[in-house]
């Protein structure tokens, strides 16, 4: 019987029989499904670059081999998922005017004067990363502060986090916001002397960026391209992207076309038009040998914490009187879950105060009546949550989708946002697990670099890339290294309903992996974070390499 059929396999393939390929000589780590850490010397692909077998030093290699790369020691991981990023967007802020490493106001005038000189034919001067919370200013810049640099064009400017842009009197001028302007839901018009001031939060952001010249797709493809080349080099092999719209869907599709698609991406429409538009009925199918799917819808509860943006169940500490706003009621919120979840969507929610969080746990319990089976709920970042919520993460399969990287950059405005009795449920990644939840692990690119080297030693350190402080932040909400690297690679998977395509080389799964110079359960949080990556593989093909 089984002889029987395997002669008329072969009658049926009309292509030459591919042998598998071996990637051999490594020092391979990765763990197995159930987080425990296996060491392997070589990886065994199919033709078609899935997982066969994990090989030790003495297993018997195939006579017959399509193809043999010897790594010669090398240390070989399984390649980074980012669990939440804007890749597009990634790209668009590599070319675009990058204020995230400014210390002062005034040094941010002379970058954005010298950027405006150098490129004297965009229309707009587009670009983001200021945080005025690192300058020290005390208050938010004005459109005053952006006239001072540049007049002659409009300016406008996002703010770190993505909460908020900043616009110069230009800008403001050519998309018609005037003193009569209303801030619209779940947004917020600063404004000085009942002026505009130049910052718009949230919802209010798009009363600017609607004026804003929309990219060509050129522009966006070569956006991309910039984008798939800095995941690449950072050992990211596969990231989530929080909010694709349509335009944004395009452009992955051109790539794919084009065998251009290097990187997988698990999208999340920006909303439930844009996954209706794309998907029709439900998720669209994997893509590109698994390179591309439309597997959920993004929504927003709420802004961000820098920005006072983020929805609090008690007034910010430092801004007495002010809780955020929630962007939706609870009805309109549990709605659109709803009208996603029929269809078969998955649902990523945005929630950081801890106001936003309960919101987005009660409509999860609503919707959990409803919509039976494996559904992996998601409330991206999670930020502050309210002790009292933590043990509602850990029901109907809930997955907290966190930024461990935040949690070192945010810590000094999140203790002045708070006050001292709120951060016990402030990036509780110990707490989630402790409570059944499931983790997964991203940077929010471009809001921080996508480097999960840092993410990973900030998890389980609880300390910036200094040491600071000493002995971690709230020590008691470290995860362990390992824990950590699990929620960055099969945990990230799992979060995204990919765990059979890609995620921790298991046998079936896509040998997507990274060759480092070092070991990273061996090196100290300082050496973890200087990590190198020499090359990085998707699928069973070298898609990356330094210095080439
Ligand atoms: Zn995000």
């Amino acid at each position: 019987m089984f002889k029987l059929s395997f002669a008329a396999a072969l009658l049926l393939s009309s292509a030459p029989a591919l042998a598998d390929a071996l990637v051999d000589n490594v020092n391979g780590i990765t763990m197995d499904k159930d987080g425990r850490v296996i060491r392997f010397n070589g990886l065994l692909l199919s033709p078609d670059g899935k997982v066969t077998a994990l090989l030790s030093a003495s297993d018997k290699r195939p006579a017959k081999l399509d193809w043999r790369a010897d790594m010669k020691g090398r240390v070989l991981l399984p390649g980074f998922i980012d669990a939440h990023g804007h890749v597009l967007d990634l790209g668009f802020r590599a070319s675009a005017l990058d204020l995230s490493e400014t210390n002062s106001l005034a040094d941010a005038q002379a970058k954005i004067r010298a950027y405006a000189a150098a490129n004297p034919d965009r229309a707009w001067i587009v670009g983001g990363g200021w945080n005025q919370e690192r300058w020290k200013l005390g208050r938010f810049p004005t459109a005053a502060d952006l006239d001072a640099a540049v007049s002659d064009r409009p300016v406008w400017l996002s703010r770190a986090d993505g909460h908020a842009s900043w616009g110069n009197s230009a800008a403001l001028k050519a998309a018609g916001v005037t003193a009569r302007s209303v801030s619209p839901p779940g947004g917020r018009i600063e404004k000085v002397g009942g002026q505009p001031s130049g910052v718009f939060v949230d919802a209010a952001e798009a009363l600017v960026s609607k004026a804003v010249p929309t990219p060509l797709p050129k522009e966006r493809d070569a956006a991309f391209i910039q984008a798939q080349r800095l995941l690449l080099s950072n050992g990211v092999t596969a990231a989530a992207d929080m909010g694709t719209t349509v335009d944004d869907w395009l452009t992955y599709r051109r790539m794919g076309d084009q065998r251009a698609l290097r990187v997988r991406i698990i999208s999340y429409a920006a909303g439930v038009e844009p996954a209706l538009q794309v998907g029709g009925a439900g998720p669209t199918p994997w893509l590109y040998a698994d390179k591309l799917r439309m597997v959920g819808v993004k929504l927003y509860a709420d802004g961000a914490l820098g920005s006072r943006g983020a929805w609090l169940k008690a007034p910010y500490a430092d801004a007495p009187g002010q809780v955020g706003a929630g962007f939706m009621t609870d009805t309109q919120l549990q709605n659109r879950m709803s009208r996603a979840a029929m269809d078969g969507w998955q649902v990523a929610v945005h929630a950081i105060g801890d106001r936003a969080d309960a919101q987005v746990l009660d409509a999860i319990e609503q919707m959990a009546e409803t919509y039976k089976g494996d559904r992996r709920w998601r409330v991206e970042h999670a930020q502050v949550a309210d002790p009292a919520d933590l043990p509602r993460f850990g029901r109907h399969g809930t997955i907290a989708s966190m930024q461990p990287i935040h949690q070192t950059s945010d810590r000094t405005m999140a203790e002045a946002r708070l006050g001292p009795t709120r951060l016990t449920g402030a990036y509780a990644w110990a707490s989630m697990l402790k409570n059944g939840g499931k983790l997964a692990f991203g940077s929010d690119f471009p809001v921080e670099r996508p480097d999960p080297w840092a993410g990973w030693a900030a998890a389980f350190t609880r300390a910036d890339a200094e040491g600071q402080p000493f002995g971690g932040w709230q020590p008691q909400e470290r995860v362990s290294r390992e824990q950590a690297w699990w929620a960055f690679t099969g945990g990230a998977a799992y979060a995204g309903f990919a765990e059979r395509q890609f995620g921790n080389l298991q046998v079936g799964q896509r040998a997507d992996f990274i060759i480092v110079d070092r070991d990273p359960l061996l090196a100290s949080p300082t050496d973890l974070r200087a990590t190198k990556v020499e090359e990085t593989w998707v699928g069973g093909e070298k898609m990356w390499e330094r210095g080439k």
